[in-house]
């Protein structure tokens, strides 16, 4: 028999939340980001779900968009990192790759290739993050330039990317809004500006396109509660079962280092999921998993395949019981924060070993 652990995904939830999504912003296109194999929930998978109910998708690399290609998937696929080398241009074309243009080589990639159609692009503006995109000043420019390519197709959509929308009291958002306001009133074509946080929570950021992507998976990136995060439903649950259980005495530990030590007669579950499997090393004494829907803390620290739970406040716990690691009830996010990390950093290292299943 193999280990119970699984990933199951609910592909109806990530419909329901692109629908929260365009409920939010109802005047948006909307592009949806599936990057990194669809932050950890399977790339095709997810995409597949997607295709028939976005405008576009989005990916890091030309390795990614050209895998949803090959597994028909017929929307726009941007490359939201623009093209590492001028043959990728081509490649685009070939595609129906939308291009994100942030720099003067990719300009000048695309002005001296000969391409077999022309590509969509967007402009990248740099409002304050300063990982991407091109300054204020040269904005202008390089959209007159796009504009008068060949190369290019319809519309420059200007675009920009936030730092710190995920704190509702960061007063960044508003400047790199502004900023965003001012430099693009005077060009035409659409903008977007608007992550997951942004539809959630920055109205003022929808503009003619948003580009979710953590919400999508039915998580908040919001470091506080809000209203519109509610009615998102987690796509992805993490299980495993419970392989063994035992009573230990009071001073006894438990694990690797011996760092948890028990304060009354205790009652301790070994349940088999571990950091190979993606569940999260650094997660700390106290960590709550569900075991049969009711909360446990984690007693000990991680192992590579398992990992140990106090249950002794739980009524009766065998082996096989199922155990909840995050999904319903239980936000990653939560569970990312005990492991002082991010949930987009959870999901999207969850690794081959751990199956995915669609239920
Ligand atoms: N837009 C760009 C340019 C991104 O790089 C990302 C992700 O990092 C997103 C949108 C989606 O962000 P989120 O997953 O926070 O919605």
């Amino acid at each position: 028999m193999s280990r119970a652990n699984q990933a199951k995904l609910d592909l109806s939830a990530l419909r329901h939340n692109l629908a929260h999504a365009r409920t939010l912003a109802p005047a948006s296109r909307v592009m949806c980001v599936v990057k990194a194999n669809g932050y950890g929930h399977g790339a095709v998978e997810v995409a597949t779900a997607l295709d028939p109910l976005t405008d576009a998708l989005a990916v890091a690399c030309i390795e990614e968009a050209l895998e949803l290609r090959e597994n028909g998937i017929t929307s726009p696929i941007m490359l939201l990192e623009g093209c590492f080398e001028s043959e990728e241009l081509v490649i685009a074309a070939e595609h129906n790759f939308w291009v994100m243009i942030d720099n003067q080589r990719q300009l000048e990639w695309l002005e001296q290739t000969r391409l077999p159609a022309p590509v969509t692009c967007w402009l990248k503006i740099n409002t304050g993050m300063h990982r991407l995109g091109v300054s204020p000043g040269d904005a202008a420019a390089f959209h007159q330039r796009l504009l008068d390519n060949d190369n290019t197709h319809g519309e420059i959509v200007t675009c920009t990317h936030f730092a710190c929308a995920d704190e509702l009291d960061n007063p960044m958002t508003s400047d790199q809004l502004q900023q965003f306001a001012k430099v693009t009133e005077a060009l035409p074509g659409p903008r977007s500006a608007a992550n997951s946080a942004g539809v959630l929570a920055w109205p003022h950021s929808h503009y003619d396109w948003i580009r979710p992507g953590y919400m999508l998976y039915g998580n908040s990136p919001l470091k506080t509660t809000h209203p519109n995060t509610t009615g998102l439903r987690p796509v992805m649950t993490l299980e495993s079962a419970v392989i063994s259980v035992r009573e230990i005495e009071t001073g006894e530990t438990v694990g690797y280092g011996a760092n948890w030590t028990a304060q009354r007669p205790s009652r301790i579950a070994t349940v088999s999921i571990g950091y190979g499997d993606g569940y999260p090393r650094m997660a700390a004494n106290g960590t709550p998993v569900l075991v049969k829907g009711k909360r446990a803390p984690l007693a000990g620290r991680v192992s590579m395949d398992m990992i140990t739970v106090d249950v002794t406040d739980l009524d009766e716990v065998n082996i096989g019981d199922r155990v909840v690691l995050w999904g319903k009830d239980l936000p990653v996010a939560e569970i990312a924060q005990r492991a002082d990390t991010i949930g987009y950093e959870l999901t999207t290292r969850m690794p081959a070993r751990t199956p995915r299943v669609i239920v």
